[in-house]
């Protein structure tokens, strides 16, 4: 049986850096996770981290959370996005002294590049590999501490005794067996959900598993109808080519060779904010002004030096993908599935409504990203969350005295995969998948409008009951991949729920929420957060949560 003080789910940068946090206040941490901690989507990340350190213009916090403020279209919770703002650039302190190692400017200082929806070069990078290499310091720190990592184990439910988290069930990838997995404070590191939908830039692991298991065991899923579209993600196969290529200056162009975005934001052009330049992208494509259904990014101008010392990892993305080499060629891309704003409800701690659980990272809707997340924003949430979580979660700990292990929700577990493993006949998850990856991407994209989104509310009512006769060919202990797909697809399936009916409930255009019938923002009736309680059926819709505001008024938001 294992046992620990505080329990991480997930060692992507959140985890990690999560679990580094509870080591050095002394804690008993341990992380579980479905695959090397190493090999997390965090991995993946490109362009940088933000931080108003102000190395190469003028930049205060302030201006930081006003960027995110507007950002977010005054989603986002004000006290939140000033916790963030404000401890950034001590987190990239932290790290830089535990070895991370930042690209530099010619005096040495943490070089910075411009963003999307940022009023100044904010993001921090190391070349174009910045999540690698935050992750590899994050991996060496948690060995200097010896944090105990139980790899290749996969949680599949939430433990609650007297409303109290008090661990997880995880399922032994290599034994085949479930194991209780109990802990006075559990903290959920899981990261996204991409794979909801048929094309995401995120990895085959991002599919909403702290999610649906929190919202299984009571814990509302907050704003789940702002999903990111990201302006580039290659046509081929939805790989992400990172916004730090419009940031060092790389230009969007139709099949005319115009500039394009200038007509959508007179200012800011590429650099406008994600939802802007994806909706741009799209409105050129449905007007006849795409390319094979695509538009182009061109970085031939910035020249064969500067796109191999700070886009190597693009260029060679795009080449593989393509055959087109990103120096002399303009590449071809589209909007792509890109990340989930919403997430598990919680507070400005990362605590959620059932005490000693918590969240952090893309699981959690701290509420930093609104309706629209800014580039560089998630890296830095998952440090500072990861870290904010943990300090609260280990002072909470502090208050517990025993744990009760949750033996009933071992054996329900065991009931539950047992009865999947017997059952025959039904349909095979990949076939369910495939039927939820249409429903969402057909009707749930970047425009929306009721008739659609009341498909896809239908399309998905369909889908969770072929859901439950879904059947694995391998019945098999060590390695059952086909059990693990199966319990995946169900996980994406509870979380596809919130999206559709949240964007079907959300009769305004906010974010990354474009209405087609509902084409203004509305702030008379939707200052506040859409929360989705579990029901077993259709989700539970409950907007009793407002907007938390500090000092910034909701004004126009234009780029
Ligand atoms: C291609 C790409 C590029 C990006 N670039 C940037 C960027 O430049 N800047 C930026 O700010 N953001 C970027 N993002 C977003 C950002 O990288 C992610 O939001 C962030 O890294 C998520 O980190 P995480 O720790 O929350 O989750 P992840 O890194 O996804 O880690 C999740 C962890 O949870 C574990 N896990 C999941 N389910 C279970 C389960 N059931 N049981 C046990 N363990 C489980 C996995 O094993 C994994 O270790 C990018 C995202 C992508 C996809």
């Amino acid at each position: 049986m294992i046992k620990h003080d505080v329990v991480v789910v997930g060692g992507g940068l959140a985890g990690m850096r999560a679990a580094v946090e509870a080591a050095e206040g002394g804690a008993d941490v341990a992380i579980v996770s479905k695959m090397h901690p190493v090999r997390s989507h965090s991995g993946a990340a490109q362009g940088g981290i933000n931080a108003a350190l102000g190395n190469r213009e003028d930049d205060s916090p302030e201006n930081h959370a006003f960027d995110c403020v507007k950002g977010s279209d005054y989603l986002g919770d004000q006290d939140s996005i000033e916790a963030m703002a404000e401890d950034a650039p001590r987190q990239i302190v932290w790290l830089e002294h535990r070895g991370c190692i930042f690209s530099r400017l010619p005096d040495g200082r943490i070089a910075q590049r411009p963003f999307g929806g940022a009023g100044s070069p904010r993001t921090c990078y190391s070349a174009d590999v910045t999540g690698l290499v935050i992750l590899h310091t994050l991996w060496e720190q948690l060995e200097r501490f010896g944090v105990k990592v139980y790899e290749e184990y996969f949680a599949t439910a939430l433990c609650v005794e007297d409303g109290v988290g008090t661990g997880v069930v995880a399922y032994n990838m290599r034994t085949g067996e479930l194991e209780l997995v109990t802990a006075k404070a559990t903290i959920f590191a899981t990261g996204g959900l991409g794979r909801v939908y048929a094309k995401t830039t995120n990895g085959y692991a991002s599919t909403g598993d702290g999610m649906a298991i929190a919202y299984r065991a009571g814990i509302p899923l907050m704003d789940m109808e702002f999903v990111q579209f990201h302006p580039t993600s290659l046509k081929e196969n939805g790989v992400l080519l990172s916004e730090a290529a419009r940031g060092e200056g790389a230009y969007l162009l139709n099949s005319e060779g115009e500039r394009f975005m200038f007509k959508y934001a007179p200012n800011k052009g590429e650099l406008a904010s994600r939802d802007v330049v994806s909706r741009a992208e799209w409105t050129e494509i449905l007007e006849g002004r795409g390319i094979d259904g695509c538009v182009m990014l061109d970085l031939r101008h910035l020249g064969r030096e500067k796109i191999l010392e700070r886009l190597p990892q693009i260029r060679e993305l795009a080449l593989d993908a393509t055959g087109k080499d990103a120096i002399d060629s303009p590449i071809p891309i589209l909007p792509g599935m890109h990340y989930a704003m919403g997430g598990i409800e919680t507070d400005k701690f990362g605590a959620t409504r059932i005490p000693g659980v918590y969240a952090a990272g893309e699981v959690a809707c701290v509420s930093v990203h609104g309706a629209n997340r800014l580039g560089g924003n998630s890296l830095l949430e998952t440090i500072v969350f990861g870290a904010r979580s943990a300090k609260h979660a280990v002072q909470y700990v502090k208050s517990v005295g025993s744990v009760r292990q949750s033996e009933r929700t071992l054996r329900s577990e065991r009931d539950r995969i047992d009865g999947i493993l017997a059952r025959t006949g039904g349909e095979r998850h990949a076939q369910v998948r495939k039927k939820m990856n249409a429903v969402m991407s057909d009707n749930v994209f970047i425009f929306r409008k009721e008739d659609e989104l009341t498909r896809a509310v239908e399309g998905l009512r369909e889908v969770r009951e072929a859901a439950k006769t879904m059947t694995v060919m391998d019945k098999s202990k060590t390695f059952n991949t086909d059990l693990v797909g199966l319990l995946e697809t169900e996980f994406l399936v509870d979380v596809a729920q919130p999206i559709a009916f949240g964007a079907l409930n959300r009769t305004e255009s906010r974010g990354a929420q474009a209405r087609v019938d509902y084409p203004d923002r509305d702030d008379e009736k939707w200052l506040v957060h859409s929360l989705m309680h579990y029901t077993g059926a259709d989700p539970k819709p409950d907007y009793s949560r407002k907007v938390t505001f500090t000092k910034y008024k909701p004004e126009v938001r234009s780029y």
